[in-house]
């Protein structure tokens, strides 16, 4: 059935990561907007899998494992979300362990440095903003916005720990192969998030996505909230050109993005056949 009923969105954030909604409470929306599949893909972590799962199942949602990577080439942040890989995956597991671990240590480093202009905020500060248990940039300013010392989180990160701040501690970060290779290992598919939003260029662009489908990458984020229409069909073409899947979705985060609604943007079921044929897949594997 098409129409309301079959609205999928694959990029969505919970408090596991900087969302502002447990996986459960997400799941409960979906079903209240009518979104018929949804992948959790929050950053850099895989926390709310198994909540947003057992929810999804109670409810009668179609549930996708679903990540973010942050990855980092030639300094620029790349986003690849992972979908339909094994949870349970040693190699993913490990990683994923190892960046959650250097972000504490990051945090750290934040906090000695924003002590040296005296503003001082602890971890436990910090630890009650977070809900999963992965510190982000996100947290930091909620703390130094909650204790006065900027008026709102934008400037925390203009003045203080944005990448031009005076407290900026760079996280350990894996580029981008490495994040596909972790996604294709653990039997998943991956995907270059939101291209229009790397400021590349086209060339740039064109030449990042040529490499990283040398590395298997299987797809494009093709439907985002902030592409228009002509961005969908460029990157439609792009896409089809070089045999590579479609996804997209709404990167609902709660409150922590105001303007964007869960299924605000979703995929054409119509767009998205690897969708079925993966949930085949597995469903076939079981029996
Ligand atoms: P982290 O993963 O800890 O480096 O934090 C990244 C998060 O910080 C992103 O997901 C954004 O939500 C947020 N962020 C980064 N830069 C800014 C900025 N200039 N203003 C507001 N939020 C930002
Ligand atoms: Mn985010
Ligand atoms: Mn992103
Ligand atoms: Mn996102």
């Amino acid at each position: 059935m098409k129409g309301k009923k079959s609205k999928i969105d694959l990029h969505l954030h919970t408090t596991c990561s900087d969302g502002t909604f447990t996986p459960s409470e997400i799941i409960n929306l979906a079903k209240e907007n009518d979104l018929k599949t949804i992948a959790i893909t929050d950053h850099d972590t895989i926390d709310g899998l198994e909540s947003g799962r057992k929810k999804a199942e109670e409810l009668g949602i179609n549930f996708i494992n679903g990540i973010e990577f942050s990855t980092n080439f030639k300094k620029k942040e790349i986003h690849i979300l992972g979908y339909f890989f094994d949870k349970n995956n040693s190699d993913l597991l490990k990683k994923l362990k190892d960046l959650k671990n250097a972000r504490v240590i990051r945090a750290k480093k934040i906090i000695k440095k924003l002590a040296k202009y005296n503003i001082n905020i602890t971890k436990e500060d910090i630890m009650k903003e977070v809900h999963g248990d992965l510190i982000s940039r996100t947290h930091i300013a909620k703390v130094l916005f909650k204790k006065g010392f900027v008026k709102n989180t934008k400037e925390a990160f203009n003045r203080y720990i944005g990448e031009r701040g005076i407290a900026f501690v760079p996280k350990l970060i894996i580029d981008p192969f490495e994040a596909i290779d972790l996604i294709k290992k653990a039997g998943g598919l991956s995907f270059l998030a939101h291209p229009k939003l790397l400021s590349l260029g086209e060339r740039k662009t064109l030449i990042l996505i040529d490499r990283l489908c040398e590395k298997g990458l299987d797809g494009i984020e093709t439907f985002y909230p902030s592409f228009r229409d002509l961005d969908k069909i460029y990157y439609e073409r792009i896409a089809n050109e070089r045999g590579l899947l479609l996804s997209g979705g709404s990167d609902f985060h709660g409150k922590n993005r105001d303007h964007i609604s869960i299924g605000q943007t979703y995929v054409p079921e119509e767009k998205v056949d690897w969708i079925e044929k993966k949930f085949k897949e597995i469903e076939d594997g079981k029996n």
